[in-house]
């Protein structure tokens, strides 16, 4: 089924975190720093500085025995190479491997098992655990997939949960109210703790897979599956029943623990401001696996490996929802400026007078986080927020095209909310049909794209002396 998806033919994924760093080395996107970089901010300051170029490399930071890295995606470009398609295929095949999931294979024998630790456990000693910002309440595992079982059916679920070192074999875990939460409720309730695994440093198909907007008792390791075209290979935890990614770098064994909550934050986060500190769930680390000599894979705070990864799952769920309703609907952008969540550009091939407020309508219904919507026609590159910004200015007018929705559920971590509450605005930056046609034709110049700079441009020619004859 997969195999005829209409995904490109040419398909090569990296099966692992290494392939992946072996390909960004050979074309140039992996910097690798000296060893012996700081743990505290000099690694987050040069991952950050790097942010958008290169991928940062760090062998033994601190003297650790490990090494991290850090900005394993920068661009949509990157993303998509990593799983194997062209840019313009990139939301099509998330959203065809979300609806085909690909079960996983079970092994034994699994490198990310290669070494294990059981007792004595301290995670500041055995992994190299950077903390970010200046505020962090300290060093945080901020790319792990937190993998759970429904206690009664068994199925898995992934995501990415913030976890604040709290102890040797303490983790502060932040739970929104999702699908890990609901099994731990579960078990709560029984007066049971909740097994749970932290998988760090997979390949980017299993990272971006642990976004996907899928409902519960869809286990995100068959996304990665049918993201990667290929099963992925799971082993049984050392102490557990979870199964987690067998070519994982390190995974982290816990329980989170019944009717305990303790303080948790601040956090940078990907609004670029601090996720507040407040009693949070508790992870009793009972055990550390790991490869051999093995790399901590990190994401820096509101870089854009935190915003790609937030925001491409979120454009496929979002365009699959307004193409439902409206099939005029052909791509949707979360901007990077929009932190990847919040500021939704639509593309619309307008028929209805009246349509492009409904998509605005139906944007703010597919997903609370967004804020502010802009529905431009097909002539705009919803990917140039400049491009955006013209139709904004030349097809626009706020008495007749805003629309503003107050008092609606919004994005907690947007601090200008009261406590996610707030307002959405949508513009409608589309043509009026029957506009008559010259009124908003855009100039063109004939024959520009086709230019052959190499052949037209006479390098190293002085100006001056071609004046005469
Ligand atoms: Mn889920």
């Amino acid at each position: 089924m997969l195999e005829n998806a209409g995904l490109s033919g040419s398909k090569t994924t990296s099966p692992t975190l290494r392939d992946w760093l072996d390909r960004l080395a050979a074309s140039g996107r992996l910097a690798v720093m000296r060893p012996g970089i700081g743990l505290v901010y000099e690694l987050a300051a040069i991952a950050n500085r790097l942010d958008g170029t290169k991928a940062s490399f760090f062998p033994h930071p601190d003297g650790h025995s490990g090494s991290v890295v850090s900005g394993l995606v920068s661009s949509r470009a990157w993303m998509a190479e990593a799983l194997g398609v062209g840019q313009a295929e990139l939301l099509q095949h998330y959203q065809t491997a979300a609806a085909n999931p690909l079960a996983w294979r079970e092994i034994s024998g699994a490198p990310c098992q290669a070494v294990v630790h059981q007792e004595n456990i301290d995670l500041l000693k055995l992994l190299p655990i950077p903390t970010h910002n200046e505020f962090d309440s300290g060093p945080y595992i901020s790319a792990g997939l937190t993998i759970a079982r429904d206690p009664e059916t068994g199925v898995q679920n992934v995501a990415i949960h913030r976890c604040q070192v709290s102890g040797p074999d303490r983790l502060g875990i932040l739970l929104l109210p999702r699908h890990t939460d609901h099994f731990f409720r579960k078990a709560e309730a029984a007066g049971e703790p909740l097994d749970l695994a932290i998988a760090i440093g997979t390949d980017p198909a299993t990272l971006l897979s642990s976004q996907a907007i899928v409902p519960l008792g869809h286990d995100e390791l068959e996304i990665a599956g049918a993201l990667r075209s290929a099963p992925l290979d799971v082993v049984r935890c050392t102490t557990s029943e979870v199964r987690v990614p067998a070519q994982a770098e390190i995974i982290i064994e816990g329980r989170l623990l019944p009717e305990v909550r303790e303080p948790e934050g601040p956090f940078g986060e990907f609004p670029q401001y601090y996720g507040e500190r407040a009693a949070r769930h508790v992870v009793q680390v009972v055990a550390v696996t790991h490869q051999v000599n093995p790399i901590f894979h990190t994401i820096v705070g509101g870089g854009l490996e935190h915003l790609l990864l937030g925001a491409i799952p979120r454009e496929a769920t979002i365009l699959a929802s307004l193409q439902r309703n409206f099939p005029g609907v052909q791509d949707v952008h979360l901007s990077l400026g929009g932190v990847g969540r919040y500021h939704l550009y639509v593309k619309l091939k307008k028929t209805q007078e009246g349509e492009a407020k409904n998509v605005l309508l139906g944007a703010f219904a597919a997903h609370y986080d967004i804020k502010q919507a802009i529905v431009v026609d097909t002539d705009v590159d919803i990917h140039d927020p400049a491009e955006v910004e013209w139709a904004v200015a030349t097809r626009f007018q706020a008495d007749r095209d805003a629309v503003i929705i107050s008092h609606s559920q919004g994005s907690k971590l947007d601090p200008s909310t009261d406590a996610g509450v707030g307002a959405k605005m949508g513009l409608d930056a589309t043509i009026p049909v029957g506009a008559p046609e010259m009124k908003f034709k855009r100039i063109r110049v004939p024959g520009e794209e086709e230019v052959d700079l190499g052949r037209v441009v006479a390098q190293g020619t002085d100006w001056r002396s071609t004046l005469g004859s």
